[in-house]
């Protein structure tokens, strides 16, 4: 789960990592407020659920209020394209007005979850900011990693040795230690699958200061955070998303313009495997999961059939725990509640498959059902041509 930076910002500022004094604002006319608060300069900052908006011009140093005003009315009036988001971009519903600071050394700084090891690493540079992804990409060097034991902790020799290594000393060094730790803490305290400070800053006053900030928290630890619903930005998510989300379901958008529907996430793998290797290209996958109702088939197929790059539907069930005849029912349901001409190819097996294709045979859908796997995938790939 993803939220804004002034959320992640308020989050690091209540473990006291400094960040600069800000305003979030609604409207144009609050833009203009906060900036004149600020005192005329300030930086204005779009809020979406993405990065490079530096570089799209989604952040902007501001002269005066007029100028914020005026700027903030071209940000709410479209969507925000970066190099993060997609070619759609993404709605700015809110937006951060700061004091702009005067920046001497930009630093990257970021806790996320290392998969190979299972555990937290941290992640640093000297060579923070806008241009990250180049320095990651062309001096891979320059990027120092420290991968952090889960019972000892993260130790504050191996925070200070970090701090020195990205050539900081004297007190601003052990604030960046203090900044460290405190970092780490937000991490675990906060369920965080990623805690990212870039650019992390050296003022030209000499203080360290987090200048942007992004925290995606771990779904499987939202039950544990009350307040976590109540952060997100709907305005933000696929609306498909939030459709799925609902009703339990795991939806994936991808590029392509096949949309399966499957049971289990082994199999939706797999079932993406072998459309890749007959040629294809899946516009998405929705797992409805083991046990699911006639219902949430329904919902599924309905999802599936709003997305507008789907060309064709590849179902692909095995039948345990839930029954064919089931799965065909829901299908049956939604696709003739919208007239569906997609063609579509079902694969199936396992518990009443018999009744499940007789019933996807008798029921009018330009449906055809495959032999086994390969020939079913074989077929929607050939249908699309
Ligand atoms: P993104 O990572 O999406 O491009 P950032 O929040 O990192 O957005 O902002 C881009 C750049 O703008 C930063 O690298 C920093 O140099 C500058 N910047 C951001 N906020 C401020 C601020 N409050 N004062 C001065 N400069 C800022
Ligand atoms: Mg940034």
């Amino acid at each position: 789960m993803n939220i804004h930076e002034y959320q992640a910002k308020e989050i690091l500022s209540s473990y006291g990592i400094p960040i600069p004094r800000g305003r979030v604002a609604l409207t144009s006319d609050q833009v203009e407020r906060a900036a004149k608060m600020m005192g005329g300069r300030c930086v204005v900052k779009a809020q979406i659920y993405a990065g490079g908006r530096g570089k799209a011009g989604g952040v902007k140093l501001i002269h005066y209020p007029e100028q914020a005003q005026e700027y903030g009315k071209e940000l709410f009036g479209r969507n925000l394209v970066t190099s993060q988001t997609g070619p759609e971009g993404l709605k700015v519903r809110r937006i951060l007005v700061e004091e702009a600071v005067e920046i001497a050394r930009e630093f990257y700084l970021s806790i996320t979850l290392d998969r190979e090891s299972s555990r937290y690493v941290l992640i640093a540079s000297a060579e923070g900011g806008m241009d990250i992804e180049e320095v990651a990409h062309k001096s891979p060097e320059k990027i120092l990693t420290l991968i952090i034991d889960p019972l000892g902790g993260l130790r504050p020799y191996q925070a200070r040795k970090i701090a020195l290594e990205l050539g900081l000393f004297g007190t601003v060094c052990e604030d960046c230690v203090e900044l460290i730790m405190n970092l780490y803490r937000v991490c675990q305290e906060k369920d965080c699958s990623l805690v990212e400070i870039n650019p992390l800053v050296v003022t030209k006053a000499g203080w360290l200061m987090a200048m942007d900030a992004k925290i995606t928290f771990d779904d499987n630890a939202v039950y544990r955070h009350r307040e976590y619903p109540d952060m997100m930005d709907y305005s933000q998510l696929d609306p498909l998303e939030i459709n799925a989300g609902k009703y339990d379901l795991a939806y994936i958008k991808l590029t392509g313009s096949i949309g399966c529907l499957v049971n289990g996430a082994g199999l939706a793998m797999a079932t993406l495997d072998v459309l890749k290797e007959c040629g294809g290209e899946p516009a998405n996958f929705l797992d409805v999961g083991g046990g699911a109702t006639r219902e949430k088939v329904a919902e599924a197929f309905r999802i599936i059939l709003q997305d507008k790059d789907v060309k064709g539907i590849f179902v692909n069930i095995f039948g345990g725990i839930m029954r064919c005849d089931v799965i065909a029912h829901g299908i049956i349901e939604a696709a003739g509640e919208v007239h569906c001409t997609l063609p579509i190819v079902v694969r199936m097996d396992g518990s009443k498959v018999e009744e499940g294709k007789q019933l996807l045979s008798e029921s009018g859908l330009n449906v055809q059902v495959g032999v086994n796997l390969g020939d079913a995938a074989a077929r929607i790939v050939q249908m699309l041509g």
